[in-house]
């Protein structure tokens, strides 16, 4: 595979994030990747990555 796809789809399964409370899929924004975001859909807090993503 092209390196620069493997970087996109890298960044891209980065910034989405399933909340724990509803089970939705969104994206947060790059500059959040490492920090807690609200859900959009129910408002819980979603943790970043290594917490609630396995
Ligand atoms: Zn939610």
């Amino acid at each position: 595979m092209n390196p620069i796809y493997q970087v996109i789809i890298d960044t891209f399964l980065h910034l989405r994030r399933r909340c724990p409370g509803c089970g939705m899929d969104q994206l947060v924004a790059p500059g959040k990747k490492d920090s807690v975001v609200q859900c959009k859909f129910c408002g819980d807090p979603i943790p970043p990555h290594g917490d609630a993503d396995r």
